[in-house]
């Protein structure tokens, strides 16, 4: 294999445990960029109803969501650790207190073994980091900090309403505080190419990030970029295409950074092209393939 796949990151978080399963949890947050903090129309490839399971879990209590889900778990992998994940929307955005009554369950549950919580670089304050940073003292925190480009044009066109330089700064604070952090890119963004692609690679690379998810562009019924697409407006990769910027992002990013996975996760009938964006298996062997030719130029 020719990356560090995501398994080896959490056996060195999660020594005690052979498997480690995600449970995702939904925290009741908002986004600062759909309540209108920042803006209210949202990154335009956005529909959260698409990447999280319990998109439509927002109302439910997290104790209730922790008896539900944690017992489903345990029975079909009685041995795995737990890694719970607040996963839709923006999971520190909201003051200390909130975020208090929110993970502090999650954490001391005895069956969580972990939690990672997804958010945006513009919704980690010092209190929060020092707030997560001594919950990481008890059990394993991994903070995942979309940055989808490293090119600020891009972030600019897509709305994602935060910078690079906001991104690298967050990154910087959570790290020496001690916590995991992680990130999640996007290969294919309108106007970008192979340049573009490697520069978001370096970036991961230089920041020492503890993992990446790529995910190729797929567009999502209920975004923006849903009506760009359907008027033509935007072109996207071909299968080929993609995996080759797979591949040389993987090169520049190294072996010491955990890749998460590089297929997209979004439900088949909210998703609107490209048709083999979650295959994943296929795209996992073409992307070995053009590595392992790689090694024998
Ligand atoms: S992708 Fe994340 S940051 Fe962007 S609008 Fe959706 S929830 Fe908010």
């Amino acid at each position: 294999m020719h990356y560090k796949p995501y398994r080896d990151l959490l056996l060195e978080l999660f020594p005690n445990y052979l498997k480690v399963r995600k449970m995702p949890l939904n925290g009741g947050f908002s986004c600062p960029n759909l309540d209108g903090t920042k803006s209210y129309s949202g990154c335009s490839y956005c529909n959260n109803r698409s990447f999280s399971p319990v998109f439509d879990q927002a109302k439910v209590q997290i104790q209730e969501q922790l008896d539900t889900f944690v017992p489903k778990l345990r029975e079909k992998y009685p041995n795995a650790g737990i890694l719970a994940y607040l996963q839709p929307y923006t999971n520190t955005h909201a003051p200390l207190e909130r975020l208090h009554e929110i993970i502090d369950p999650i954490v001391k549950h005895k069956e969580v073994a972990g939690l990672a919580i997804g958010t945006r670089p513009d919704c980690l304050e010092d209190d929060k980091i020092a707030y997560l940073a001594g919950l990481n003292q008890k059990k394993p925190i991994i903070v995942e900090i979309g940055l989808q480009t490293a090119n600020d044009l891009t972030l600019a066109a897509i709305n994602r309403r935060h910078t690079l330089a906001e991104f690298e700064d967050a990154v910087k604070r959570c790290k020496a505080a001690g916590l995991t952090v992680t990130t999640h890119v996007i290969v294919g963004l309108p106007d970008e190419n192979m340049n573009d692609f490697k520069h978001t690679a370096q970036v991961v690379h230089d920041l020492g990030l503890a993992a990446v998810k790529i995910h190729p562009l797929h567009i999502v019924a209920g975004t923006m970029m849903a009506q760009d697409f359907s008027s033509g407006e935007i072109k996207l990769l071909s299968f080929e295409e993609y995996c080759e910027a797979v591949a040389e992002m993987i090169k520049i990013i190294g072996p010491d950074i955990a890749i998460e996975r590089f297929s997209g996760e979004s439900p088949s009938e909210m998703l609107l092209a490209p048709n083999w964006c979650g295959e994943r298996e296929k795209i996992i062997e073409q992307v070995e393939k053009i590595l392992s030719q790689g090694d024998q130029a």
